[in-house]
């Protein structure tokens, strides 16, 4: 049956594959499906899959006006030998919980899961609506999405990808992963500003009308990656019904019995792809929203308030460091019963004063969450509490997760199955995790490299490829600009 996605701010309707090339809606609302299909085949069956084809039952329950060989066309690009295991998304057992391992593809970090496939949905998307233009993805980045939707998008047909991110805002490790990007169709640009003025820039970019006409004219048309489109939601429901099914055809559960997971949140969309999963009829109790220092969304699912205004904290898990959960306007969306105007009121309040209330009744949906935080000094002790028990390493993100849930379990005595997003190798965060284990790697003078080497030997973990690499890989990108100069540089790469 047709599913259509429908705006969380007003009327709108369009087909899956217009929700994927538009992203957001005209009147500023995320695209939410009209309904959530139920799985159409048993946790059995399901166990008997591997991801492609798990991904593919998934998948075509939403992208409903894709054909099957479309569908499975983009499954077969995106989860290929990219991924370093051919299970994709492995779980590994420690200490009383599962960590689902998102972080197998080309950035060894989470975002590749949907970052993979989101360009070949995109250039099926285009045909389908007999788009002919270049589709060209502008980005604006404090580090990981760039390198994540880069490797995503690099030579693949049809696009085109221009990131920029603030020169001397980001990490070396994440500056030499994006400035050693291969793939003509590809450009990386370090401005003279911080991120917001590269945001902002970007934004400009998106919103100039003469600028748009220009490129129409030339066959060209922009696009955006970020994480509020659709094409990067469903397919991270996938990996939990993957994980459900894995541990019953392992036997360790029972296929039906429930399961809680636990996700390092940001912006809200890995657990609420959980959230859809668990609405699909996936067996999921209790959905663990684990946040950083960051703490907007334990406040939230405590008092019922959001309010961004407080202070903005540095902490060593960056891609956490959020006050706004784009995300989240679609789980509102929800407890309004799917009231686009509530749902509009309430997010006109966020960006006007900053905050804004839900009633009691909306509250009282919320009982299947559960909003925890890790201070950074918990974070930190998890990782070298696991590592010393099991061996096992575990990054930054992932710990906060690891420790909500040892505070979840202390406090309840619950003890349902947990599974746990991990959501980051700790290659990627080497120096905090290092730190973490001993205290004597906090000497500055021990190089990145050094670091990486030790965390191989001692996780006893063979650096990834996508590490090893930009140790030698050579600069394929110098260009820098203005933060005024962001409008010449992107014409000046589309040959106008
Ligand atoms: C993006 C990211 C998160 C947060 O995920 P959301 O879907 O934004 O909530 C957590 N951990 C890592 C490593 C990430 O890159």
């Amino acid at each position: 049956m047709e599913i259509l996605y429908r705006s969380t701010r007003g009327d709108e309707r369009v087909s899956a594959s217009q929700a994927i090339l538009k992203g957001l809606s005209g009147d500023g609302g995320l695209y939410v499906p009209e309904r959530i299909p139920a799985l159409s085949k048993t946790l059995e069956e399901l166990g008997q899959m591997d991801y492609q084809e798990v991904a593919y039952e998934v998948m075509k329950l939403f992208f409903t006006d894709f054909t099957e060989e479309e569908l499975k066309g983009c499954i077969a690009k995106a989860y290929d030998d990219k991924f370093d295991t051919d299970v994709i998304a492995p779980l590994v057992e420690a200490d009383g919980a599962f960590y689902l391992e998102l972080f197998h593809g080309k950035t060894i970090a989470f975002k590749d899961m949907a970052l993979s496939i989101l360009p070949h949905l995109m250039i099926t998307a285009a045909k389908k609506n007999r788009m002919d233009r270049e589709i060209v993805i502008l980005t604006a980045t404090s580090g990981d999405t760039g390198k994540a939707a880069l490797a995503g998008f690099a030579d693949v047909p049809g696009t085109r990808i221009i990131v920029f991110y603030p020169k001397g805002g980001v990490s070396p490790i994440q500056e030499k992963q994006m400035v050693t990007q291969k793939g003509s169709n590809t450009l990386v640009v370090g401005i003279d500003g911080n991120f917001d003025d590269a945001q902002t820039g970007v934004k400009k970019l998106f919103s100039d009308r003469g600028l748009a006409a220009e490129l129409e004219e030339a066959g060209f048309v922009f696009s955006s990656a970020n994480s509020i489109n659709i094409g990067r939601l469903v397919p991270q429901i996938v990996y939990y019904v993957y994980a459900y099914t894995r541990l019953a055809a392992e036997g360790r559960i029972k296929a039906g019995d429930p399961i809680h997971v636990t996700v390092p949140t940001g912006n809200f969309g890995n657990i609420l792809a959980a959230f859809y999963a668990k609405n699909m009829g996936l067996p999921i109790a209790r959905l663990l929203c684990a946040s950083n220092e960051n703490k907007v969304l334990y406040d939230f699912f405590r008092t019922g308030s959001y309010d961004r205004n407080r202070e903005f904290i540095l902490t060593s898990s960056p891609s956490m460091d959020i006050l706004i959960s784009s995300n989240l306007e679609r789980l509102i969306f929800r407890l309004t019963k799917e009231d686009p105007s509530q749902t509009a009121e309430l997010m006109s309040a966020l960006s006007g004063e900053g905050r804004y209330e839900i009633t009691p009744d909306m509250q009282e949906r919320l009982k299947d969450f559960y909003g925890g935080y890790a201070k950074e000094a918990e974070a930190f002790a998890k990782i070298r509490s696991l590592y010393e028990k099991t061996g096992y390493v575990i990054d930054t993100h992932t710990a906060v997760a690891a420790a909500v849930y040892d505070a979840y379990r202390k406090e309840t005595g619950d003890e349902t199955p947990t599974v746990i997003a991990s959501t980051a190798s700790p290659f990627k965060f080497t120096r905090s995790v290092m730190q973490a284990i001993d205290e004597k790697y906090k000497d500055a003078s021990i190089g990145d490299f050094e670091l990486v080497d030790k965390l191989s030997a001692l996780a006893n973990v063979q650096v990834p490829r996508a590490i090893e690499e930009i140790r030698t890989a050579p600069v394929l990108h110098r260009a820098q600009c203005g933060k005024d100069a962001m409008k010449d540089v992107v014409r000046q790469f589309l040959g106008q």
